[in-house]
C-alpha cells in the first residue's frame, strides 16, 4: 500500500468512525413515549437527557407530530419506539427523517427494524408492553446495548446504570405483586385494550376493554353489551384514563353498582424523567387496588 492510499484509508476510516459514534455532550436519543422515555433517561443517566416525543398528557394514538418533532428524529444517533402498532404516527417519519439514526424497535420483537408485519392477533394489538415489568427490564437491556454500541466510550456508564435500572424495576415488581395479589378474581373494565400485559404478568383477571383503540369509541351494542357483562360477572371497578373522556365510563358504570376509579397507562400525569416508570406502575397498582378496595 502506498503512503496515500494508507492515508486515504485511514481518514476513511476515521470518517466511519465519526459516522457510527458521538461524543458525550452531543449524543442525541429520541424516545416516542413517556414509558420508553423513562427507561432510555434512567440508562443514559450522568450521560445525556434523551428527547420526548408525545409530551405531557398527550396519547400515541392518533398522535400529530410537530415541527420540533420532526427536527429531533432527523438529528438522533439513536430513536426508541414500541413500533407501528402503537406509534403509528413514527412510522414514515422514521422512514423519511431517520435514516441517520439506529432505530429500535423495544420489545419482543425487538432488534428486528425491516419488515413492518402488522398481525391482527388480539394478543398482538395489545402493545402496552412497558405494564409488565419482565419487558421493561428486557427493554433496558436492549437500551443498552444499543447506546454501547454507539457510544463505546460511556459503555462502562451504561452498564451501571443498566444494573441500577433493572434492581430497581425488580424491587417494584415484588412490591407491586403483593398490593395485586389480593384482587387476582376481580374483574374490571377499562376503556381501551391496554392492560393485558400488566394483568397477565400479576395473574390477575383479563380486564374488560370497551374498544381496541381511543380513536374507535364503542357503539351503543357494545355498550350495552359491556354493561351486560359488568352485572353477570359482578365486575367491580371500571377505569377512565387521563386522556379522554370520564362521560363514556360514566354511562358505562351508571347503575350497575360499579364503582369507578382510573388508571394512567402512559403516565400522562406523572411529569417526564428517569423516575417516571416508578411512579407509573406504583400508580397503576395503587390505582387498581385502591378502586378494588372500595
Ligand atoms: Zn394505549
Amino acid at each position: 500500500m502506498t503512503l496515500t492510499a494508507r492515508v486515504a484509508a485511514l481518514f476513511f476510516l476515521i470518517a466511519l468512525t465519526s459516522i457510527t459514534t458521538a461524543a458525550a455532550s452531543d449524543l442525541k436519543v429520541v424516545a416516542s413515549i413517556k414509558p420508553v422515555h423513562s427507561l432510555v433517561a434512567s440508562v443514559m443517566d450522568g450521560i445525556g437527557t434523551p428527547d420526548l416525543i408525545v409530551r405531557g398528557a398527550a396519547s400515541p394514538h392518533g398522535y400529530a407530530m410537530k415541527p420540533s418533532d420532526a427536527r429531533s428524529v432527523s438529528n438522533a444517533h439513536a430513536i426508541f419506539w414500541i413500533g407501528p402498532g402503537l406509534e403509528g404516527f413514527l412510522e414514515k417519519p422514521l422512514k423519511t427523517l431517520g435514516g441517520g439514526a439506529r432505530v429500535v424497535r423495544l420489545g419482543p420483537e425487538g432488534h428486528d427494524t425491516a419488515g413492518h408485519t402488522h398481525t391482527h392477533d388480539e394478543h398482538e394489538a395489545d402493545l402496552h408492553i412497558w405494564l409488565d415489568p419482565g419487558m421493561a427490564a428486557d427493554m433496558v437491556r436492549q437500551i443498552a446495548d444499543t447506546l454501547a454500541s454507539i457510544a463505546p466510550q460511556h459503555s462502562a456508564q451504561f452498564v451501571a446504570n443498566r444494573d441500577r435500572t433493572l434492581g430497581i424495576i425488580a424491587a417494584l415488581e415484588s412490591e407491586i405483586r403483593v398490593i395485586l395479589t389480593p384482587f387476582r378474581d376481580e374483574r374490571a373494565v377499562a376503556l381501551h385494550d391496554a392492560y393485558g400485559h400488566f394483568t397477565e404478568h400479576f395473574e390477575l383477571q383479563p380486564i374488560i376493554a370497551l374498544s381496541l383503540t381511543p380513536q374507535h369509541p364503542p357503539g351503543a351494542a357494545r355498550v350495552a353489551d359491556v354493561r351486560a357483562q359488568i352485572e353477570h360477572e359482578r365486575v367491580r371497578c371500571v377505569f377512565a384514563e387521563p386522556q379522554f373522556s370520564e362521560k363514556l365510563i360514566r354511562v358505562i358504570a351508571d347503575g350497575t353498582g360499579a364503582k369507578m376509579g382510573r388508571l394512567d397507562p402512559l403516565g400522562a400525569s406523572i411529569d417526564e424523567g428517569p423516575a417516571l416508570y416508578l411512579e407509573l406502575m406504583r400508580a397503576l397498582a395503587l390505582d387498581f387496588s385502591g378502586c378494588m378496595k372500595q
